[in-house]
């Protein structure tokens, strides 16, 4: 079981591993928060402390919200909507302590414009 935390620890949630693999996504948004998406499945994800305090961000087409913590400001994690609510969930890896992270594999995503891997 691996925990990870946002800044200030309002919020915190544990993975039971490793994904396959972590996503640097260049679209608008996730380019600004800087972020590396790990996915996993919603019932995998464990939040210990913060669930339901952190604050949705959804644009678009609506189909996901993104989530902060409302004290630090972390990116925390994002959901799907609607269809996508059951099988959808990616927190953000920055949260884990670096050393946890630094041997996991990054694929770049080109979400700004093909929409696909670029590696
Ligand atoms: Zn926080």
């Amino acid at each position: 079981m691996l925990e990870a935390s946002c800044h200030c620890g309002a919020v915190k949630f544990q993975v039971p591993g490793p994904p396959a693999f972590l996503v640097a996504c260049n679209c608008s948004l996730c380019r600004r928060l800087g972020q590396l998406a790990a996915s996993y499945p919603p019932s995998e994800v464990r939040f210990i402390a913060g669930q339901g305090i952190t604050v949705p961000y959804i644009q678009g087409d609506g189909t996901l919200a993104m989530h902060h913590c409302p004290v630090c400001g972390c990116s925390t994690h994002a959901e799907g909507l609607g269809d996508y609510a059951a099988d959808w969930m990616k927190v953000n890896a920055r949260l884990f302590d670096p050393a946890v992270i630094e041997n996991w594999r990054v694929r770049r995503f080109d979400g700004a414009d093909s929409w696909t891997f670029l590696d």
